[in-house]
């Protein structure tokens, strides 16, 4: 009895264990995030295991509901499918693959493991699902992300460099031509900080979305950087292909885009166009010539497209190098001033002086300041020169004042970069102080195309300087597209009047007419007015009967060393 009783409690014992380990490893299989397949060879039974409802809508209850994986997964799985599942057909242990789900776009492992018996017969069969969607996207991304750009889902710059690496070796082989197409935004900058970046992006995705469509077999679009497109062309035949791409994006652009607020929005492109093997022998420096022809494009108006002339680049690498020469210039401080003097129209006693910066290169070649000005305020060099040519103009003033007690107004010309340093106020103070030379006796000319990019910061500025004493001359009057009724309230003094007016004022009965009611109008305004590249007798006397305040031009005197300005100054004293 107590013998029975004593088997009784073992069963009891290995019953609870055996339904512990079973619990056990259901939790493990039902957290493992996998399902299970179970087949048992000898009595040819399926069972599932664990989380299948997660992975398929169907059971397996025989060997033949294996058919209906297939059905689940994109087409070129099926066959790896099915010799991962049967790898026993193979005399296999185990195997691993991953499989793409057609609906659910799940990506899941498929881990098969097979027992064999003594003789080399397949027992039992375990096949694992796990849903490894989030690693495998992963890798997904990577690979997107090494061809494609994320804005636009064109090609990215690296990928594009690579598809032109291989037209071009295929143009070598077959003798063969290959055109690049370097697309700009005009106006970018602008829209993106008058809109907002994320506008920006929008107004990039959607010109990056049109392009798109003119691709195919032998036409390759990327998205460079920010607003920059490069379009790749095989054996295009002449400027025909690129002419024809070229009238499609003419033809959208004469459309606005459509943002997703509702704005409608005209877009304009400067394109550079260049060739292998007419403008250069390689990849890279085919999409260098490509730019370099697209910043021509961009300077000769915008909305326009360029091609490839040697003319082009051989102006580029001249203002390369005297962007080289330049910076060593600021280095060594290779600069001097002339001033060139200004005089009233009615006494032809001088008014003041405007200093013009000088440079002569090393070999002492003279660089006029219309071509450096410009460069060195493309790369910034500007500032430095800035401070330089206001210290060394004060200095000298201050010079002529302490030797002639002669009250002058020097006149600067001082670039957009230099007002928008944070500091530019600050700096003319601190020179002037250094100097002791009065506000008043300074003038900053300007031109209206600082006002008209950024119109709000510079008036800001220009206000507090006018506070401090400071005279503004607005330069160039008359070039730009500035009409009278913008200048009410500018917060400027003196009105110069540009010399394209100067220069047909005689012969021209319209710049007559249109000169006349200029200095009419200014004057009514309160600002003074001078008169630029006054160079005959005539254009002086004709600009003192209309009442121009003061002249300033080669008739009176050219821009010149101080030391010429001294002799004026003592032949005016005298
Ligand atoms: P701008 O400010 O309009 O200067 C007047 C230019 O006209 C000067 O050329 C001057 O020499 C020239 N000019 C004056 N009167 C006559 C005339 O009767 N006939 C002719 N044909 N030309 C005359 P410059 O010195 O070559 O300067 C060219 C431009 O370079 C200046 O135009 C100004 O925009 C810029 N610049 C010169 N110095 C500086 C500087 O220190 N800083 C900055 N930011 N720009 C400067
Ligand atoms: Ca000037
Ligand atoms: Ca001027």
């Amino acid at each position: 009895m107590s013998d029975l009783r004593c088997q009784l409690d073992l069963l009891s014992a290995m019953n609870k264990k055996l339904q512990r380990d079973e619990k056990m490893l259901r939790l493990i299989c039902e957290t493992s995030n996998s399902a299970f397949l179970y087949y048992n060879y000898e009595e040819g039974t399926v069972q599932t295991i664990a989380n299948w409802d997660y992975f398929f809508d169907f059971k397996v209850t025989n060997k033949m509901d294996f058919n209906r994986f297939y059905d689940c997964v994109e087409e070129k799985y099926i066959s790896p499918l099915r010799e991962a599942l049967f790898i026993e057909k193979r005399g296999m242990k185990s195997t691993t693959i991953d499989v793409k789900m057609k609906e659910s776009k799940m990506w899941v492992e498929v881990e098969t493991n097979i027992i064999y018996n003594e003789q080399g017969h397949p027992t039992d069969k375990i096949v694992r699902f796990k849903d490894v969607t989030k690693f495998n996207s992963q890798n997904d991304e990577l690979t997107y992300m090494a061809y494609y750009d994320i804005l636009t889902g064109l090609y990215n710059r690296n990928y594009f460099v690579r598809l032109l690496g291989e037209f071009v070796r295929k143009a070598k082989e077959e003798n063969g031509n290959v055109a690049v197409m370097f697309i700009d935004l005009d106006d970018f900058r602008k829209m993106n900080d008058g809109l907002g970046i994320i506008v920006g992006d929008e107004i990039v995705q959607l010109f990056g979305q049109f392009l798109s469509e003119l691709a195919n077999d032998n036409i390759v679009i990327s998205h460079f950087n920010s607003d920059i497109y490069c379009i790749g062309i095989y054996n295009p035949c002449g400027n025909r292909s690129v002419d024809a791409i070229y009238k499609k994006i003419y033809e959208r652009l004469e459309k606005p885009f459509k943002l997703s607020t509702g704005q409608e929005l005209s877009l304009s492109v400067s394109v550079g166009v260049a060739e292998y093997p007419e403008a250069a022998s390689n990849t890279l420096e085919l999409i260098n010539c490509a730019e370099i022809v697209m910043f021509k494009a961009k300077s000769s108006g915008k909305g326009k497209i360029q091609y490839f002339d040697g003319s082009i680049l051989e102006d580029f690498l001249q203002n390369v190098s005297i962007e080289t020469k330049l910076k060593e210039a600021v280095f060594a401080q290779n600069f001097n001033m002339h001033f060139q003097p200004q005089f009233h129209t009615t006494d032809k006693m001088l008014r003041g002086v405007e200093a013009l910066i000088r440079w002569k290169d090393e070999t002492g070649k003279m660089i006029r300041p219309d071509v450096f000005i410009p460069i060195a305020e493309k790369n910034g060099m500007i500032v430095p020169i800035g401070t330089w040519v206001m210290e060394e103009s004060i200095r000298i003033y201050a010079e002529w004042k302490r030797k002639y007690h002669y009250p002058m107004i020097m006149s600067l010309n001082v670039s957009a970069i230099q007002y928008k340093q944070p500091d530019f106020i600050d700096k003319v103070v601190q020179i002037l102080e250094k100097y002791d030379v009065s506000p008043s006796e300074v003038e900053l000319e300007i031109t209206e195309s600082i006002l008209i990019d950024d119109f709000q910061e510079i008036t800001e500025k220009l206000a507090i300087l006018r506070d401090i004493g400071i005279k503004i001359s607005l330069d160039d009057f008359g070039t730009g597209y500035s009409s009278l009724s913008y200048l009410k309230g500018l917060p400027i003094d003196t009105l110069k009047i540009d010399k394209s007016f100067i220069d047909t004022v005689i012969t021209d009965e319209n710049t007559r007419i249109i000169t006349e009611s200029i200095i009419y109008m200014v004057k009514k305004l309160g600002y003074e007015t001078i008169a630029e590249g006054v160079e005959t007798q005539e254009q002086y006397d004709y600009l003192h009967e209309i009442d121009c305040d003061n002249i300033q031009g080669y008739y009176l005197g050219k821009p010149m060393p101080p030391e010429e300005i001294e002799a004026l100054i003592e032949k005016t004293l005298a």
